[in-house]
């Protein structure tokens, strides 16, 4: 680092593991490259974060050439109200809204007159509020979309109404979106009549009410894998894409400092034991539960199959008010030579492993991204939102995964014979020969994209500079 005073990056993350991830791996990045970044979240979060990492608030650690810090704040209960009932996700959403406001508030005041002022904040979709309050103060600011580039299009395109969606009176209308075409049921579902959680689309389409006011919005994808999204986008907005950012050439050296809100379970150990490619991983993210039944169904297909399995089933969380799964009887008995069933893992050594075979994936975008960046073929099994179009672009855009599952919005449910069937069908045979073989072609791609001059390490480097040289306020000009 040249100066004397490290460039004072803010990043605010919402509340979800799905955010915090790819946040602090850029944050990371950052740190290492020489920033100070201070990264924040809510406390809700921000406890559970300390409870199951190596980490503290307010803790600084030294990074590569520069220094990260967590800072959390208070979110009023997340979601829980002061009676223990649940909040709605608009409720929540507004209490991260009222606390985090005046916590970025209070950031740039404090650091305004130090040493140290904050030259730069960096969001995450779900608070958009952050760019609103960087503008307001005259900091340059940043959004990081957690999502692929093809679901920004699709946000974008609804939002300035460049095409027409599914509506009430026209439900199951396919919406062309650059080279592919979505039926309804791939459209991100928060923007569908039928989605149980619109209140989610109209929180992210509030980013694009603002999207004037950060300078740039950075994608965790890479550009071989979406070029027709990105050279979309790139006409509308300053889009770019540094992913998969837990690639990223300081990813190894950082790698133990982690935002997980559960401690994972002994998993590499056991992997070790297993024969190559013979395990199949399934894990439904951070928020997903799959409704009892399914569980059940799951369960049976994996007893029939009889492959070898690593399974994270997570106990539905508190405020969901759901009882804890039930397995068959016997399964974990019958199984306890070929599988195991575990809370959490540590996901990208689990499919960064040899053992494992595929990977059955509710499709969130970071799961998505870390299962082709590290070639493992997949199952589809998708829930809501934009894991219901990342299905649709795993399986007929990139060609590495076989249609599992179906959103929650089509209340169907997969039976045993078809999870055994497709199980099978994805770890022996043809298919999985043609999947295994595309998805070694995208962790090659991948692999090239944050190497050295590749195209994210280039729009990696080109984001540094901006900040570095204030060029940020001059692009928000585009
Ligand atoms: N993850 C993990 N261990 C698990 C399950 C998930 O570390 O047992 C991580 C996963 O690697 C990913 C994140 O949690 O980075 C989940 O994000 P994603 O966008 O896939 O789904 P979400 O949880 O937001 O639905």
């Amino acid at each position: 680092m040249e100066s004397e005073a490290p460039i004072h990056v803010l990043m605010v993350s919402f509340p979800g593991q799905g955010h915090v991830n790819p946040l602090l791996r850029l944050a990371k990045f950052l740190a290492a490259k020489g920033f100070f970044v201070t990264f924040s979240t809510a406390d809700t979060v921000g406890k559970l974060m300390r409870t199951a990492n190596d980490i503290s608030h307010k803790q600084v650690i030294p990074v590569g050439d520069g220094f990260l810090k967590f800072d959390f704040f208070d979110d009023g209960g997340g979601v829980t109200n002061t009676d223990g009932s649940r909040r709605t996700l608009s409720d929540f959403s507004a209490q991260v809204e009222h606390f985090g406001r005046q916590y970025v508030c209070q950031v740039i005041k404090d650091h305004a007159e130090t040493h140290r002022p904050i030259s730069c904040i960096i969001n995450n979709p779900f608070v958009p509020w952050v760019s609103d309050v960087a503008a307001d103060h005259g900091i340059p600011s940043a959004v990081l979309w957690v999502q692929s580039a093809a679901s920004f299009t699709a946000y974008y395109s609804y939002f300035n109404k460049l095409v027409s969606f599914p509506s009430d009176a026209d439900p199951y209308l396919d919406v062309q979106l650059a080279s592919v075409v979505l039926k309804y049921n791939e459209v991100p579902d928060f923007l569908h009549p039928f989605s149980p959680y619109q209140v989610l689309g109209t929180v992210i389409l509030e980013q694009f009410r603002n999207l004037s006011k950060p300078f740039c919005v950075l994608v965790d994808s890479f550009e071989e894998l979406e070029s027709d999204y990105i050279n979309y986008l790139s006409k509308l907005v300053n889009i770019k894409p540094i992913g998969p950012l837990f690639k990223s050439p300081t990813a190894t050296d950082t790698s133990k400092i982690r935002g997980d809100f559960l401690k994972s379970d002994d998993c590499i150990e056991w992997l070790n034991s297993r024969a190559e490619a013979s395990v199949v991983y399934i894990s439904f993210g951070s928020i997903v539960c799959p409704p009892q039944e399914q569980v059940t169904e799951i369960a049976h297909g994996l007893l029939d199959s009889q492959v070898s399995f690593l399974w994270v089933l997570k106990p539905p969380a508190k405020h969901h008010g759901l009882p804890p799964y039930v397995l068959p009887e016997g399964f974990l008995e019958e199984t306890k030579e070929k599988g195991k069933v575990v809370q959490w893992s540590p996901q990208e050594k689990v499919l960064g492993h040899g053992s494992v075979a595929c990977f059955v994936t509710h499709c969130g975008w970071n799961s998505s991204m870390e299962g082709v960046a590290l070639g493992v073929p997949m199952l589809t099994f998708p829930a809501w939102g934009d894991q219901v179009t990342n299905a649709k672009f795993l399986v007929d855009v990139y060609g590495v995964a076989i249609k599992l599952g179906y959103g929650h919005a089509e209340k169907k449910l997969v039976s045993r014979d078809e999870v055994k069937k497709r199980l099978l069908e994805a770890t022996v045979g043809p298919k999985a020969e043609e999947l295994k073989q595309n998805a070694f072609k995208w962790k090659k791609a991948a692999e090239a994209a944050v190497a050295p001059n590749g195209s994210s390490a280039r729009n990696l480097d080109a984001f540094l500079k901006d900040i570095k040289e204030g060029g940020a306020v001059r692009v928000n000009e585009i």
